[in-house]
C-alpha cells in the first residue's frame, strides 16, 4: 500500500480480503476507508488473485494492461469455488507499459519487465520529489529497468533465489530452468551485482526492501548477507547510507514514512 495525504494505492493483490485485513491489523492499521486504485503488475496468482475482490471492497478501479486483464479473466473464469466472480473486475483502467499517468496526487510510471507473463510491468511512483520503485518478477535487469530504479528513495526489488539452493532444491528441472531463465526471477547474485555497481545504481534510497524471496530456494539471512556484502563493496563516495530490509511472505513490513 502506498499512501499520501489524499491518495491511497494498492500495488498487486495476491491475497484475499481476510488475509489483507489481518495484515493491516498486524501493522496497527485499520482497514483503509478509501483506496483510489489497485495497480496490477502481471497476472500470476500471487499478484492478482484478490484484484476483483479488492476493487469491489473499495469500489475503485484496477489499473492493468489489456493482455494482463485477458489472462486474469481466463485464469479465474473456471474457478469452481467462485465461478466468474473472482475474475469480474467492475472498473478497469487499461495502461500501456511505458506510460506515465496520475492517480490523485501521485505520478506513476509503468515499464516493461522481462518475465513469463503476458505483459508484465514494474512501477515507479512520485510525489513531492520522493520516488518509490517496485520491481519484482523478472529474469534479469535490462538497461531500461535500471534507469527506472535511479533516484529511487524507496526501492522494493526482487531477490528471489540463491542459485545453489535452487539447483540443489526440490523443484523439478523444468521449473528450475524457468526460474533461472531470462524471463524468470532475479537471483541474489544478480541483485548483488546491481547493488554493488555505483555506475548503474546510485544508492540514494533510504530503504531497500528485498522482496519476493522464495521459501524453498532462498533464505532471508542468505539474501541479506549477499546484498549487504555487495553494498559494502561500493566506493565510499557512493556508499549506501540507508537501511536494508528483507520482506517476508507471511508478515507485513512497515509502515515507512518518506
Ligand atoms: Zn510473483
Ligand atoms: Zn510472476
Amino acid at each position: 500500500m502506498l499512501e499520501t495525504e489524499s491518495t491511497t494505492l494498492l500495488i498487486d493483490a495476491g491475497l484475499g480480503r481476510k488475509e489483507m485485513l489481518r495484515r493491516f491489523e498486524a501493522i496497527g492499521r485499520a482497514r483503509p476507508e478509501r483506496v483510489d486504485a489497485v495497480l496490477i503488475t502481471h497476472e500470476h496468482s500471487d499478484h492478482s488473485t484478490g484484484v476483483a475482490q479488492m476493487a469491489r471492497e473499495w469500489n475503485c478501479p484496477a489499473y492493468l494492461t489489456e493482455p494482463t486483464h485477458r489472462e486474469i479473466l481466463k485464469m479465474f473464469a473456471d474457478d469452481p469455488e467462485n465461478p466468474g466472480r473472482k475474475a469480474k473486475i467492475e472498473r478497469v483502467e487499461y495502461i500501456q507499459p511505458g506510460e506515465r499517468f496520475e492517480i490523485g496526487d501521485i505520478e506513476i510510471n509503468s515499464f516493461s519487465i522481462p518475465h513469463d507473463a503476458a505483459d508484465p510491468v514494474g512501477y515507479c511512483f512520485r510525489k513531492n520529489g520522493v520516488k518509490v520503485a517496485i520491481v519484482t518478477d523478472l529474469g534479469y535487469l535490462p538497461e531500461l529497468v535500471k534507469q527506472h530504479l535511479r533516484e529511487a528513495d524507496f526501492l522494493i526489488l526482487e531477490s528471489n533465489h540463491d542459485l545453489e539452493m535452487l539447483k540443489m532444491g526440490p523443484y523439478p528441472w523444468h521449473i528450475k530452468q524457468r526460474v533461472m531463465s531470462r524471463t524468470g526471477h532475479l537471483s541474489n547474485t544478480i541483485v548483488s551485482d546491481f547493488l554493488a555497481d555505483s555506475e548503474v545504481f546510485d544508492a540514494r534510497a533510504r530503504h531497500i526492501v528485498l522482496a519476493h524471496l522464495s521459501e524453498q530456494n532462498n533464505n532471508p539471512d542468505v539474501a541479506r548477507i549477499s546484498a549487504a556484502e555487495a553494498l559494502g563493496r561500493r566506493g565510499c563516495d557512493f556508499a549506501f547510507g540507508g537501511t536494508l530490509h528483507i520482506a517476508s511472505q507471511r508478515t507485513p513490513l512497515g509502515p515507512f514514512d518518506l
